[in-house]
């Protein structure tokens, strides 16, 4: 492979994003310096973040620029090394972005660049283990300590994320209820993640079963989509109860303000607090939280899913799967193999 394949943002959204947002190139191999890395892109982690990341506007991170690749997680290949902790055909986590090739520099804040550990595959590094599972963790535990026999529910359920908190919320002895999209996501809940109960918004009314599947309301709302079902979970919260604002996708494709929940005066009714958090807040402890979820995956009680999509045309139509609800699991693109 003599060049390097590249999607650039092209063109900042408004509303869903397309193909026609990037622009496809093909530019030379960069070269590394002293103390930089070289690695061949294998694998892409999607994620829902990553419109946000489009926009220009204050966030976490700095806007990704007209004209850059697009950002995004990865898993590669260390195809040249400049750096003695790095040796060629070592596997890697870094942000490698929608491109072939990336120069990755070790401690660099978001670029990053880790060595997968042995006998973890990219599949397990780049969800279960990786920052939606890192965000599942730290999110319920951190921010809203399940106790046992407290009700915990859960939207975005049947995601990355929030597949991941609800079954933490089971080790934990707590009655968990997810809320999910669609019949096959809800089974699947139930039969493998082993949630008590599910809501599937798509086809029930969220409000009424919140009501029918949390007879003794919500202790733990954690709550990756907003909107609507934020409104409709703060109207069954418990004396306080704790929710956890992970994120909120049913906005992020939309072109205008969206309007808060018209009940916030519950949580002073019931004394509870909602809190926001972003995972790299967390990432210095981040091997307490993989040790963990490794020891849970090993006994069988974390299942996980990975949606593994496939070639470079397909990466900027592939984001869009998390917003459609198509993904089932973690979102992934296979970039190619190593070598
Ligand atoms: P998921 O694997 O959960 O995929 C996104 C899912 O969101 C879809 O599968 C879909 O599920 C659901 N969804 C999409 N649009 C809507 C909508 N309009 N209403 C309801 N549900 C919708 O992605 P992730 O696990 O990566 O992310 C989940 C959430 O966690 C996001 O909000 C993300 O921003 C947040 N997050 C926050 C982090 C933090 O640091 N705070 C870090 C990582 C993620 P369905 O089929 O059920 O509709």
């Amino acid at each position: 492979m003599n060049t390097n394949r590249q999607w650039l943002l092209a063109h900042r959204p408004s509303g869903v994003v397309g193909k026609e947002n990037f622009d496809y190139t093909e530019s030379s191999i960069p070269e590394p310096s002293d103390g930089e890395v070289l690695v061949r892109n294998l694998w892409l982690s999607f994620d829902p973040t990553q419109r946000g990341w489009m926009e220009d506007r204050p966030s976490y991170l700095p806007p990704v620029k007209l004209g850059e690749p697009m950002r995004a997680g990865s898993i590669g290949q260390v195809a040249e090394s400049k750096h003695p902790d790095f040796a060629k055909g070592d596997i890697v986590q870094t942000t490698g972005g929608w491109q072939d090739f990336v120069v990755a520099v070790p401690n660099q804040g978001v670029m990053g660049l880790n060595k997968v550990p042995d006998g973890i595959s990219p599949e397990m590094m780049l969800s279960v283990l990786g920052v939606t599972g890192l965000t599942a963790y730290f999110g319920l535990l951190d921010l809203a300590d399940p106790q046992p026999g407290k009700t915990v529910l859960i939207s975005g359920a049947a995601g990355a994320t929030g597949s991941v908190a609800g079954q933490i919320a089971k080790l934990k002895g707590t009655r968990v209820v997810g809320i999910a999209g669609g019949p096959e996501k809800c089974r699947w809940l139930k039969e493998e993640g082993g949630f008590d109960d599910v809501i599937d918004y798509k086809n029930e009314n969220v409000n009424e079963r919140i009501g029918v599947t949390c007879p003794n309301k919500v202790d733990i709302f954690f709550d990756n989509v907003g909107g609507d079902i934020l409104e409709a979970a703060l109207n069954h919260l418990n004396l306080n109860a704790r929710v956890v604002l992970c994120g909120g996708i049913s906005g992020y494709n939309a072109t205008s303000p969206i309007p808060g929940p018209s009940n916030l005066m519950n949580l002073v009714m019931m004394r509870a607090r909602m809190e926001g958090f972003i995972i790299i807040d967390y990432m210095s402890r981040a091997g307490e939280a993989i040790e963990e979820l490794l020891g849970w995956i090993q006994s069988g009680d974390l299942k996980y899913q990975v949606d593994v999509q496939e070639g470079f045309d397909n990466i900027p139509d592939t984001l869009n799967r998390l917003f459609t609800g198509k993904n089932i699991g973690k979102q992934l693109l296979k970039i190619a193999d190593p070598i």
